[in-house]
């Protein structure tokens, strides 16, 4: 597999910094009468640096868990099918649950880990995505806070990788892909 060269910059990171502080505001005042800690569940491995990021702008108690989840395997094409690869350490039934993803693309992802969270029975859940590719949705996904909407394009870092590299990046850019849907 060839490496895509180093991205040209689609959101700097003094932009990541103000949607996630928006985000925060956002999140904070839906939670804000919760009974218990909010559960913020990230899905691993896209979410981490978002997820990290974000709840230190979100200014209630709550706890943090993780979700593996792997759908693309190391490509860029979308297989469609959605592997859990880890599962959680918190029993969320009948607690509040904001689950964390990097970036909606077809929906299906997200869409299929809501309805696994939902079956478990929590007081309620909402999604907060990072970033979102409205024109490639395929499925109807439930996704209550959205930081940003961008046009369909194949990007990398701050979480995203390329074939698992670029994650590091501090900014979002964009590569160009032949054989990308
Ligand atoms: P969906 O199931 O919505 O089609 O895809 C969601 C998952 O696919 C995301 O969690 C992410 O891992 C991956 N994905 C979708 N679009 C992109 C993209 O533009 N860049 C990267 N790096 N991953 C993406």
């Amino acid at each position: 597999m060839d490496m895509p060269e180093v991205p040209a910059c689609l959101i700097a990171a003094a932009e990541i910094h103000k949607i996630v502080r928006r985000l925060g505001v956002e999140i904070t005042a839906c939670y804000r009468h919760c009974p218990r800690e909010l559960v913020v569940i990230g899905l691993l491995k896209g979410a981490f640096i978002f997820m990290a990021d974000l709840v230190r702008q979100i200014d209630l108690p709550l706890v943090i868990d993780f979700l593996g989840v792997s759908s693309y395997g190391d490509t860029a094409l979308s297989s469609g099918e959605i592997h859990l690869t880890m599962d959680l350490a918190t029993d969320i039934s009948g607690r509040d649950v904001l689950l964390v993803e990097d970036i909606v693309d077809t929906g299906v992802t997200v869409e299929t880990v809501r309805r696994l969270l939902a079956q478990r029975q929590p007081r309620s859940l909402k999604v907060c995505a990072f970033l979102s590719k409205p024109e490639c949705r395929r499925v109807d996904a439930q996704v209550d806070f959205i930081g940003r909407e961008i046009e369909n394009a194949f990007v990398v870092g701050y979480g995203l990788d390329y074939a698992q590299s670029f994650r590091h990046l501090p900014f979002v850019g964009k590569i160009g892909l032949s054989g990308k849907k």
